[in-house]
């Protein structure tokens, strides 16, 4: 089975890099993060000191890191990634970033003789645990062929959706809408509830009727409606307020260049900003939102 150079193991990255461990690829991990480099140890990978050693041999190298700076400053520059990958590595970034920086590293791939895609992906932590992401991908076809192997072990629906950087778009597109649907349900729900209905039976019925959505269905944002998901756990772990803002930033970026109009995907925006104000909500998952809907308790009109 191939080798694959693995970097980023926090939240999404560590359980990723484990699953492809456990059918059998070798996994040479790599972060900043002695932490996260134990766990991936104890997860069947191989923990490197450093990044030149976790590529040596490697047939494929995938990353899952925070932001464009730190995917552009791991493959590009002198001391970048391309310079020391042997020709036909294929490149698999799953982290969210621009579109445009998704498209200088698949150039300058490209002229080193490597193959490269942008695959970000949707489904969060637990899907990340289960092997059952979704990706979508933006490269050329011959190397989204050569990622399926390694992208079915950690995903259950692969789309190509385009030319290099279309992953990215795709990706902003689906996380604006998710913002939109997971602050109009916070809404909802508190309406009914301060016109004293049930939060739980109010899901129940818009659940089947049409004002039914995934943040509904699948991530209730309201304490008590549903278990297993961030607002039953006080809204720790999930998706946070902070990466929400990051991808809100990365749509408004990317309507500017297109001059497209997202008035839904920046009021927003606006009050994931304001609910992120403080470091403490930054930090809690996104479908905390619904505490900037909630009253104190005794405090109606
Ligand atoms: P995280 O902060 O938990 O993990 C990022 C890891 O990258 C950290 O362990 C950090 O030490 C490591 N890192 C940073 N720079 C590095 C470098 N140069 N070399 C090696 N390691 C480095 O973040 P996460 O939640 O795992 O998210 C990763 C990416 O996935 C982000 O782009 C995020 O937007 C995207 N994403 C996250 C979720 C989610 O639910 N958390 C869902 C979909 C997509």
């Amino acid at each position: 089975m191939e080798k694959i150079a693995f970097f980023g193991l926090g939240n999404m990255g560590g359980p990723m890099a484990a699953n492809l461990a456990k059918v059998g690829y070798t996994v040479a991990a790599f972060d900043l993060s002695p932490v996260a480099l134990e766990q991936a140890q104890r997860d069947g990978c191989l923990p490197c000191d450093s990044a030149q050693q976790a590529v040596e041999g490697a047939d494929i190298v995938i990353s899952m890191l925070p932001s464009g700076d730190a995917v552009k400053e791991l493959y590009l520059g002198e001391a970048g990634l391309l310079q020391q990958l042997p020709a036909d590595t294929l490149i698999i970034d799953c982290s969210t970033i621009s579109a445009e920086d998704a498209c200088l590293v698949s150039q300058a791939a490209g002229e080193h003789g490597l193959r490269a895609i942008d695959a970000p992906v949707s489904g969060g932590t637990a899907a990340a645990q289960a092997g059952t992401l979704c990706f979508m991908c933006g490269g050329d076809e011959a190397a989204f062929d050569a990622a399926r192997a390694p992208l079915q072990v950690m995903g259950s629906k692969i789309f190509l959706a385009g030319a290099a950087g279309a992953g990215q778009v795709a990706k902003i597109c689906n996380n604006l809408l998710l913002a939109i649907h997971m602050t109009g349900t916070a809404e909802a729900l508190q309406l009914g509830v301060d016109k004293g209905l049930d939060a739980k039976v109010l899901s129940d019925i818009m659940r089947e009727s049409s004002g039914n959505n995934w943040s509904l269905a699948n991530y209730n944002p309201y304490p008590g409606t549903m278990e297993s998901v961030p607002s039953a756990k006080g809204y720790a772990g999930g998706f946070s307020v902070a990466l929400m803002l990051k991808d809100l930033g990365l749509a408004m970026d990317a309507a500017s260049t297109s001059a497209s109009s997202t008035p839904m995907g920046a009021l927003a925006k606006n009050l994931f900003q304001l609910h992120g104000a403080s470091e403490e909500n930054r930090q809690l998952d996104f479908s905390s939102i619904q505490n900037m809907f909630r009253r104190p308790a005794g405090s109606l009109t």
